[in-house]
């Protein structure tokens, strides 16, 4: 699969609340106002986490007008979920022309994490995965993967701490909009989340993930391996195809030396396909030296597809892991009584329609 650069017409880039404060400025001596509007419209969207202009009282109205007028992106709650199990929370967002996305809010004793969506759908086409069925409709912009976070926020009334950028999407293959969101998310002057508490997950997308270790950022990447060898991992995740295990690992080994940062490795167990024991000793031998955390996730069943998994079986690939020096955590599964495997909800929001 090649994996090409992709615009998304239509859609005004960057819209005003996915302008960092130098572009706001422009865009406001552009409409005829005082430089200091452009501090009060990004504290409103992003310290006021306003949803709209009308709450922006202190704006004159014109300039509220032209505001709408350019374009702001944001999400408006559609369904919320919450699990009786656990708490998580599940929500459908719609988006200004009409589509779907989903975000996951789950509580933790140190605090409240929130799992984004980074695009409408996906086209990395890995097998298991329900957010890929229907093939990728569009990137999601900065602005509307802030709007996930702040929305949740305002919601509840209490603070984001976390933020995972594992929800539906390839996030490096939005590169340049996932980029501008963590500028703005981790701003000081905007919401001032610290990169060390965001995680951004990716399939493997290799150009990119050397293009993320560039800019340094402290956040944490993890990558879905979930086969240790070429053959298997080609058969469920497509994008194995372009860039094999070894030139992945590759990549993991540049990024830890140039961030200083270990990547962590996810792996979903899957009965008759990757869990015998000795996919646990190959996935130990690949990942040697790497100082891997490998978590453990047990597949989550998607109606559409057929993987499964059982608790004994992700618990003995667990031992034989640890037995070969790699330490590995199992995820919590939560929200399963909510449909909390990534992309569920949207599907069957589709599907309703
Ligand atoms: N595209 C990115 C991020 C979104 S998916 C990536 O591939 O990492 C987030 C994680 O959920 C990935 O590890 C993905 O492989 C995993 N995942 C997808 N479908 C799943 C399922 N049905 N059960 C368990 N994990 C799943």
């Amino acid at each position: 699969m090649e994996v090409k650069d992709r615009e998304d017409k239509d859609i005004r880039q960057p819209d005003l609340k996915s302008m960092n404060m130098e572009e706001l400025r422009n865009w406001v001596i552009g409409a005829g106002q005082p430089a200091f509007r452009a501090k009060q419209i990004y504290q409103w969207f992003h310290v006021k986490l306003a949803d709209g202009t009308e709450e922006m009282t202190n704006l004159p109205k014109s300039l509220r007008e032209k505001m709408d007028e350019y374009g702001i992106y944001g999400v408006s709650v559609v369904t919320r979920l919450i699990s009786e199990d656990d708490g998580t929370n599940k929500f459908l967002f719609r988006l200004h022309d009409g589509n779907v996305i989903e975000s996951v809010l789950m509580k933790y004793k140190h605090g409240n994490s929130v799992c984004i969506s980074s695009q409408v759908g996906c086209r990395m086409g890995c097998r298991f995965c329900a957010s890929t069925i229907g093939g990728l409709v569009r990137n999601l912009t900065a602005s509307e993967m802030l709007s996930q976070i702040y929305s949740i926020q305002k919601i509840t009334g209490e603070r984001v701490s976390n933020v995972v950028v594992m929800g539906t999407g390839e996030p490096l293959d939005n590169f340049d909009n996932v980029l501008r969101f963590l500028q703005l998310l981790s701003d000081p002057n905007g919401y001032g989340m610290s990169l060390r508490h965001v995680t951004v997950s990716t399939c493997g997308v290799v150009p990119k993930i050397l293009e993320l270790a560039e800019p340094r950022l402290g956040l944490t990447l993890s990558v879905s391996l979930h086969c240790p060898n070429d053959a298997g991992r080609s058969a469920i995740m497509p994008i194995n195809r372009s860039y094999p295990i070894d030139v992945l690992l590759d990549a993991c080994q540049t990024y830890f030396e140039k961030t200083g940062r270990r990547v962590t490795f996810e792996y979903a167990v899957m009965d008759q396909v990757n869990s015998a024991e000795q996919d646990a000793a190959a996935l130990a031998e690949r990942l040697k030296g790497l100082h891997a955390h490998v978590n453990l996730i047990p597949i989550n069943p998607v109606k559409e597809r057929n993987f499964h998994t059982l608790k004994k079986t992700v618990l003995q690939f667990q031992k034989t892991l640890e037995r070969y020096g790699i330490p590995a955590t199992i995820r919590r599964t939560l929200g399963s009584d909510i449909e909390a495997a990534c992309g569920q909800l949207r599907r069957d929001a589709i599907q309703q329609t």
